[in-house]
C-alpha cells in the first residue's frame, strides 16, 4: 500500500486565507490516485469523516477541533493544448489565468487575481468584471469519495449560477474530491471589458485592449481595492450581491436613488451589496476580533491577526440584520462556513 504522510499538528488558521480555524486531528496532503486512495482508506479505517481543502480562500473554520481527516490535493500541473488549459486541482488559479493570457488563450483574464486554486473555481463558479468559469468551463475529473471511484462532472453536470454550483449543494458538498479542471479557451480572441470600472482603468491610461493589459489592469484595480490576505486575513467577497424581484428593485432605487442595481437576463436585478453594507454603517467598523474591511464593505477582515471565528460568524449575522432593516434584502453568503456546530 502507497504510504502517506498523515501529519497531526495542523490548524486551520494555517491553512486558511482567512487565518481562522481550530486544530485539525489529521492531515494529508496527496498528490496521485495511489495516494488519494490511501488516504480514503485510512479514513475508512479509522471511521472519520474527510473534509477535502482547495486553496481555503473562501471558507471560515470554527476555532473548535475538527476531529477528521482534512485532505489537500498538491498536484499543480497546467497543461495547453491548442485552446484547451487543463489545471491539476491543486494549481493556483491565478497561475492557469497566467498561462492562458502568455498563450493568447481569451476567456478567463478578467479572473485574475483571485485567490484560491482551480480545483475550488469551479466550485463557487468564480466571477468577476462580468466573466464567470462556467462561460468557458468543459468538464472536471473528480473522486466520488464514498465510491472511491473517478469519476467526470461536465458543465451541464455542475449547474452553474451566479457564485454557485453543485458542489454547493448538500447532497453534493464534501463529497466530491476534484483532481482537475479543463477550460476550453479562445486562441486569440478579443479580451472581455464589460464593467465600466475596467474600461474606465484601461481608457484612463491610455491602453489598447488586449489581454495582456486587461489582465494587468484587473491584477491592480483588485491590488487597490480589495484586501490582500498575505497582508490582512480575509475570504475575499463575504456575501453575494442579491439579486431579486423587478418590483421590489425598482422600489428600492426609488427609496434609494444611489443604489446600484443591474438588470438581468431573467427580468431580475442584481444589487450592489457593498453599496448596502456600507450604507447601513459597516464599513470599516470592528465587531469584538472581527472586523469589515475600510477599502471594500463586502470583505470581512481578520484586522489584527487574532479574530475568533464566532466573531466573524456573529458580525456577518450582524450585517446580514442591519442591511435587512434598511432596505429589507436578506444578504447571501458567498464564504462557506465549516465546522460549526460539528456542520460542514
Ligand atoms: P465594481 O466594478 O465596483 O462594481 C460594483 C458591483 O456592481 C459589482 O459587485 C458588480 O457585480 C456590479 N457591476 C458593475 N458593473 C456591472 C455591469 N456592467 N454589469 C453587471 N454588474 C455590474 O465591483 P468591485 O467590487 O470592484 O469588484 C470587481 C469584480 O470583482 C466584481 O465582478 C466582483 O464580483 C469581483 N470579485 C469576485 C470575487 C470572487 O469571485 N470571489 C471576489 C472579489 C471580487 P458582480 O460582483 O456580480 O460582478
Amino acid at each position: 500500500m502507497t504510504k502517506i504522510k498523515i501529519i497531526t499538528d495542523k490548524k486551520f488558521s494555517d491553512l486558511t486565507t482567512f487565518r481562522v480555524g481550530g486544530p485539525i486531528k489529521y492531515y494529508v496532503e496527496v498528490g496521485n490516485d495511489e495516494e488519494i486512495k490511501a488516504a480514503f482508506q485510512f479514513a475508512k479505517e479509522n471511521k472519520i469523516k474527510i473534509f477535502i481543502l482547495g486553496g481555503g480562500s473562501d471558507i471560515l473554520v470554527s476555532d473548535e477541533p475538527f476531529d477528521g481527516l482534512v485532505l489537500k490535493y498538491i498536484g499543480t500541473e497546467i497543461l495547453v493544448d491548442g485552446e484547451m488549459v487543463t489545471a491539476e486541482a491543486g494549481a493556483v488559479w491565478d497561475d492557469v489565468v497566467k498561462k492562458a493570457v502568455d498563450e493568447n488563450l481569451q476567456g478567463i483574464e478578467c479572473l485574475s487575481g483571485i485567490p484560491g486554486s482551480a480545483g475550488a473555481a469551479p466550485v463557487q463558479n468564480i466571477g468577476a468584471y462580468g466573466q464567470e468559469i462556467k462561460d468557458t468551463f468543459e468538464k472536471l475529473e473528480a473522486y466520488d469519495i464514498a465510491l472511491g471511484k473517478k469519476v467526470t462532472f461536465t458543465n451541464i453536470d455542475c449547474n452553474f449560477s451566479y457564485r454557485e454550483s453543485i458542489f454547493k449543494n448538500k447532497e453534493y458538498w464534501q463529497k466530491y474530491l476534484i483532481t482537475k479542471i479543463f477550460l476550453k479557451l479562445k486562441k486569440n480572441g478579443a479580451p472581455s471589458v464589460k464593467y465600466e470600472s475596467l474600461k474606465k482603468d484601461l481608457d484612463d491610461n491610455d491602453q489598447e485592449y488586449s489581454l495582456k493589459t486587461v489582465r494587468e489592469s484587473v491584477l491592480k484595480i483588485r491590488a487597490g481595492k480589495f484586501e490582500n490576505p498575505n497582508v490582512i486575513g480575509n475570504a475575499g467577497s463575504f456575501f453575494k450581491n442579491p439579486i431579486i424581484d423587478k418590483e421590489k428593485a425598482l422600489t428600492l432605487m426609488e427609496n434609494f436613488p444611489e443604489i446600484s442595481c443591474r438588470l438581468q437576463d431573467d427580468g431580475r436585478y442584481k444589487c450592489f451589496a457593498g453599496w448596502m453594507i456600507e450604507s447601513a454603517g459597516w464599513k470599516g467598523k470592528t465587531y469584538k476580533t472581527a472586523g469589515v474591511s475600510p477599502r471594500h464593505a463586502l470583505i470581512l477582515i481578520n484586522p489584527t491577526g487574532t479574530a475568533k471565528a464566532q466573531d466573524v460568524h456573529d458580525l456577518s449575522e450582524k450585517i446580514i440584520e442591519d442591511v435587512y432593516k434598511k432596505f429589507g434584502v436578506k444578504l447571501d453568503k458567498e464564504v462557506q462556513f465549516i465546522n460549526f456546530n460539528g456542520k460542514f
